[in-house]
């Protein structure tokens, strides 16, 4: 299968869901880790234009560490709004990756860059397989591609109804949240949050509700033609 995992920041997919995404590439799986903004706005010291490039670097590095693909739409922090460009940009990105599916933010996070980006893309995806909505990637996608939500920030506002065992993999997930060096600083600093504790005992809990070691969680989205009926997360 194509992955298409689409989060606003560059460090949110490592946050959230990237042991599922390590998973998936163990099993042979083609992952894509796109960032729709560039994270410039994430530092209290570094400036906006020094800031997006490193960020940019970080997220490439994160995709690495796990043998995905990095993608960033091109958009910066807190800019983000739902346009036709806008709309249009998430259309050409899932024409050109083709994903059988696709994880993105959920529409009960808690930040606007999250929200906005997460109904993009879901809506985008149904767009992307309409021919006569012209962009510039002509091809349709031919495949209505599975949602899932990836979890919220700490599991707050979020009950998952799948989970995926990432016992395997939560030191990958880990590692790859240690290439995003300026938002370990930043995270602690804006947040008084320790992100890679957060990540282990969010994977502990989540773990807990099903049965594992660590886990992360997942909600699909319900709309028509989006279910199979087979298992699609690992
Ligand atoms: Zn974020």
């Amino acid at each position: 299968m194509k992955i298409l995992a689409v989060g606003a920041h560059p460090d949110d997919l490592e946050i959230t869901c990237a042991g599922t995404l390590a998973k998936f590439v163990k099993e042979g799986h083609e992952v894509t880790m796109c960032h729709a903004l560039n994270g410039d706005k994430g530092h209290f010291h570094i400036s906006p234009s020094e800031l997006g490039p490193t960020r940019i670097e970080e997220a490439r590095l994160a995709a690495e560490s796990i043998n995905a693909k990095a993608l960033y739409a091109g958009y910066r922090d807190c800019e983000i709004l739902y346009t036709p460009e806008t709309l249009a940009r998430f259309v050409d990105i899932i024409r050109s990756e083709k994903p059988d599916l696709i994880i993105t933010h959920s529409p009960d996070d808690y930040m606007p860059d999250h929200i906005i980006t997460g109904q993009l893309v879901t809506d985008a995806s149904f767009h992307a397989t309409v021919p006569y909505f012209k962009t510039k990637v002509e091809e349709a996608h031919d495949v209505l591609p599975p949602i899932y939500y990836m979890d919220n920030f700490a599991g707050s506002n979020f009950l998952p109804t799948e989970y995926v065992d990432i016992t395997d993999t939560l030191e990958l997930k880990k590692e790859a949240m240690r290439k995003h060096e300026s938002q370990i600083i930043w995270l602690m600093e804006h947040d008084n949050v320790d992100i890679l504790d957060l990540i282990e005992t969010v994977a502990k809990f989540r773990g807990l509700q099903c049965g594992v070691k660590y886990a992360e969680g997942f909600k699909k989205y319900e709309g028509w033609g989006r279910t199979v009926t087979r298992r699609l997360l690992p």
